[in-house]
């Protein structure tokens, strides 16, 4: 079988373009993945006690983009989920992101009243303030509670996921959690959220059971780049490994995922989420019936512990937002414009962003409207 096009990795970036290509142009693709399955770090499976459990930690799907919600729901039926994360703070377990409810858990009932009629004068009531924007605040009695929660909330989360402090990483990384000045408690408020009826696996396979598109599982890019030719090709691998790390290596996070099963135990945790900020090695720890609601005997939770990346040994699962690491990815984004081949760098290793799954589907469709469709 003769491909027009070769696509590094079956993550989302991989099957969303695999499939535009193969419905839309009806051109044949070849996907090589070097694990031993689809759906890069978005893959679930059920674990030997009949749960499903998402093997590269929590993956809770959320956008406010109509075309990409649409999108996906060719492919898979939604639960209608809404993610509730808990922090453990002051032995207390308040709600995450910090809001007035946090608030009053925490704080002698006056003072919380207090606070909550001054955050709300100064932002407006349902507004989010990021922590480092929170902390510049002319008030005193404010900034004294923006410090505390950039303490106790902020500050050792940080350390352990990142190997650094909040200061120390781009802003927009502490502005995913912002300070929200309202009462509701769910993670995220974008409209269109949920998780697949089915799992991300059964989503994965809708997308790409076209007869034009074959996957080739268990194979590293790498090591048989020789043998596979293509005028046009896809990579979502990481960037700076493509080009041999000419540059320098690009520095990513990794994490350990422990899961255990506890046979009597029904319901480990309030929600599917609770975030340890100033306990213990980890970060957090997951309980994924409580997120894809299936009612079993028993219970799986997953602790999270982040560690350093190195090429070879473990897998990059964060690009690490900062000023020098986003001039290195410049570098190689400069080399990958002077390519003679057709090479298109897509996802969140290729292009070192922090995306979300919806941004990376979105960024998919556009690449394959302006830069495939368009061409040909
Ligand atoms: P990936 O999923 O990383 O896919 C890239 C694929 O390329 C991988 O399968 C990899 O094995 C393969 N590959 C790399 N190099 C080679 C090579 N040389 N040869 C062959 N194959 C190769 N997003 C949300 O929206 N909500 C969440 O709740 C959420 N939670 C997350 C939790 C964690 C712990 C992590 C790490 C990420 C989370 N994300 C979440 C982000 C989400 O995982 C990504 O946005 C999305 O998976 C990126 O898709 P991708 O295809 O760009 O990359
Ligand atoms: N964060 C924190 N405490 C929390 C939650 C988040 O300090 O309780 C910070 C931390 O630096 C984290 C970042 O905010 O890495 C982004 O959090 P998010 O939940 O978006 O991370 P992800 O789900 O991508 O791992």
């Amino acid at each position: 079988m003769k491909f027009d096009w070769l696509i590094i990795g079956a993550g989302f970036s991989g099957c969303v373009l695999a499939e535009q290509i193969a419905n839309r142009m009806n051109q044949k693709v070849l996907i090589i993945e070097k694990r031993d399955h689809i759906g890069g770090n978005a893959y679930d499976c059920y674990d030997p006690h009949g749960i499903l459990v998402h093997q590269y930690g929590p993956h809770l799907f959320h956008t406010n983009s109509k075309k990409v919600w649409h999108y996906l729901t060719q492919f898979t039926d939604w639960t209608c989920y809404q993610h509730h994360v808990l922090a453990v703070i002051d032995g207390k377990t308040v709600p995450v992101p910090f809001n007035l409810n946090a608030l009053r858990s925490l704080f002698p009932i006056k003072y919380a009243d207090r606070l909550e009629e001054k955050l709300t004068k100064q932002y407006g009531f349902g507004k989010k303030v990021p922590i480092l924007e929170l902390m510049d605040v002319a008030d005193e009695e404010m900034k004294e509670l923006a410090e505390y929660i950039y303490k106790n909330v902020f500050y050792g989360y940080t350390v352990k996921q990142w190997g650094m402090k909040p200061d120390e990483l781009d802003r927009s990384v502490m502005a995913r959690v912002p300070i929200h000045i309202s009462r509701d408690n769910r993670y995220f408020q974008d409209q269109y959220q949920g998780v697949p009826m089915l799992g991300y696996k059964s989503m994965f396979n809708n997308m790409i059971s076209h007869p034009n598109i074959k996957v080739l599982l268990k194979t590293d890019y790498d090591e048989v780049k020789e043998y596979f030719h293509s005028t046009n090709m896809i990579y979502t691998g990481p960037i700076d490994a493509f080009f041999d790390y000419k540059f320098g290596k690009l520095p990513y996070r990794s994490l350990n995922f422990t899961a255990r099963h506890l046979h009597n135990c029904t319901s480990y945790q309030p929600v599917a989420q609770v975030n340890y900020p100033n306990n213990y090695e980890f970060t957090r720890i997951t309980e994924y019936k409580k997120i894809t609601g299936q009612n079993v005997p028993g219970t799986t939770i997953m602790h999270e512990e982040a560690c350093s990346y190195t090429p070879g040994v473990n897998v990059p699962y964060y690009p690490i937002p900062r000023k020098e690491n986003n001039d290195l990815y410049t570098k190689y984004k400069m080399e990958a414009k002077k390519l003679k081949e057709n090479v298109l760098f897509v996802g969140r290793l290729a292009e070192y962003k922090y995306y979300n799954m919806d941004q990376v589907v979105a960024r998919a469709l556009h690449v394959f409207e302006n830069e495939i469709a368009k061409q040909k």
